[in-house]
């Protein structure tokens, strides 16, 4: 008999914020192919990533648990591939998996993929054009140049992959974009988009950092301070004042990054057209999101790793017409922790003890569940590594977002041995959206801060991370 559970399509890219897709109500742009899925299915307004940085955040996809139980807490920490996953389970229970595209959690034989019946994923971030990709093969599988555009690419791979499935059973495929990842390589069909026009430059573009912990004036993400010249594709002028080379610099950066986004939604509507003319989209659900969020010229900065609201929102649009209404949205808060739950779910499995989130599935129903989280836990420990960012943990709740920069490696892989004084930061997101002015010390905050500090030892306790916290007193 015919296993009719739901397929799975799961698109991932890597950078993309929210708020550069229309439906998210993006100022910037527009992204008409994405917004198929949110127009047919929901929008999730507080979706949000454990650690904001794309090894750490795709292990906790991947494994259903927090950075310090999977052990890949930064960049240099590639995933053991021998750890239970989510696709693990769906590919014993007789689904038939795969993943093209960016995988980013180390290669080799016990870092690639598994779980998979096929993959082809990209060497480390991989390359915009003609790029290497790494095939399914023994010992770690098999090397070599594929000529195209990456995104192009990927989506040919999934799409072969979909066209030679077998009928009779459910799939659940990974279709992992490496865009929109620095350095915002366009392919020549969209180099030419917005040449002359103007972008709308972000609020926070001048942000000076003065009513914020030193961690914010520390970084080292500056629009066109902070840059390269493989970012910027030119010169850099020496001569530009600090406020006129982020005012240049933004128009170049974030047209370059909008280009390499306009690739992906024209891709994801070939895919999405490929359901439609196989009769699949009842049947599947089809989510988009990305690996964390990104800075847009907000605060000044590109880049993501903070906890700050640019950074921490994921993406995370789904469309599943059996269940989902369309054009719904929903505002709980949904962690990326929770993903390898809902798929399992999905395909009526139960979920394993020792993962940690927890299946959305009603909420995507419009039901309520009124024991919900209300407070979410973040964690960022690559300290100072590539960007100048403290390491910190902090918690956020509908109203309020409290921040500790212990700023200190701890001895994590990858990270820069340099300790500084531990700093808080307090922001009352209803009065304060942007996360320009820290209210820590303000007595008008005092009653909050004891008691986010105390749930935010909860939470720690709750996720098992009690055991490196240094003394928040
Ligand atoms: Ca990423």
């Amino acid at each position: 008999m015919a296993d009719t559970r739901p397929n799975i399509l799961f698109i991932m890219a890597d950078d993309h914020a929210a708020h550069a897709m229309s439906c998210y109500g993006s100022r910037i742009n527009r992204t008409p192919h994405l917004d198929r899925i949110a127009e047919g299915g929901m929008r999730l307004n507080n979706c949000f990533c454990t650690n904001s940085i794309c090894t750490p955040s795709r292990a906790t996809i991947l494994a259903g648990t927090y950075n310090h139980i999977n052990g890949c807490t930064t960049l240099s920490t590639p995933m053991d591939n021998r750890l239970l996953t989510f696709p693990k389970l769906l590919q014993a229970s007789g689904y038939q998996t795969a993943i093209f595209g960016k995988w980013h959690l180390g290669i080799g034989p016990d870092h690639c993929p598994t779980g998979f019946d096929d993959w082809a994923v990209l060497p480390g971030q991989g390359l915009y054009h003609n790029p290497d990709f790494i095939f399914r093969g023994p010992n770690g599988g098999m090397r070599r140049v594929v000529q195209g555009y990456v995104t192009d690419l990927i989506t040919d791979m999934c799409l072969e992959w979909l066209q030679r499935r077998d009928r009779s059973r459910p799939w659940c495929l990974l279709y992992h974009h490496k865009a929109p990842h620095r350095a915002w390589e366009p392919d020549e069909k969209h180099a030419g988009l917005y040449l002359n026009e103007e972008i709308p430059e972000p609020p926070t573009l001048y942000d000076d950092y003065s009513q914020r912990a030193s961690a914010a004036a520390a970084a080292e993400m500056r629009v066109g301070v902070h840059m390269e010249r493989f970012d910027l594709k030119c010169e850099i002028s020496p001569n530009l004042s600090e406020h006129d080379l982020r005012k240049w610099a933004y128009q170049r950066y974030i047209k370059d990054y909008l280009r390499v986004i306009a690739s992906i939604d024209d891709n994801v509507g070939r895919v999405l057209d490929y359901l439609d003319a196989e009769g699949l989209t009842e049947n599947t659900m089809v989510i988009y999101t990305s690996d964390q969020g990104f800075f847009l010229g907000d605060h000044g900065w590109y880049d993501k790793r903070f906890m700050y609201e640019e950074s921490l929102r994921m993406p995370f649009i789904v469309r599943y017409p059996r269940e989902i209404a369309p054009g719904t949205v929903n505002d709980d808060i949904i962690l990326n922790v929770d993903f390898a739950p809902l798929f399992l779910d999905l395909a009526g499995l139960p979920v394993p003890e020792t993962f940690q989130g927890r299946s959305f599935r009603p909420l995507l129903r419009g039901e309520r569940v009124p024991d919900w989280r209300q407070a979410l836990y973040y964690r960022y420990w690559m300290h100072k590594a590539h960007h100048n960012v403290y390491a910190h943990y902090g918690i956020r709740t509908r109203r309020y977002k409290l921040i500790y920069y212990y700023a200190d490696a701890l001895g994590q892989p990858g990270t820069i041995d340099e300790t500084y004084e531990p700093e808080w930061e307090l922001f009352d997101l209803e009065k304060d959206p942007y996360e320009l002015h820290n209210v820590y010390a303000e007595p008008a905050y005092a009653a909050t801060v004891r008691e986010l500090t105390e749930e935010l030892r909860r939470l720690q306790v709750e996720v098992g991370d009690e055991r490196y916290v240094k003394d928040v007193d």
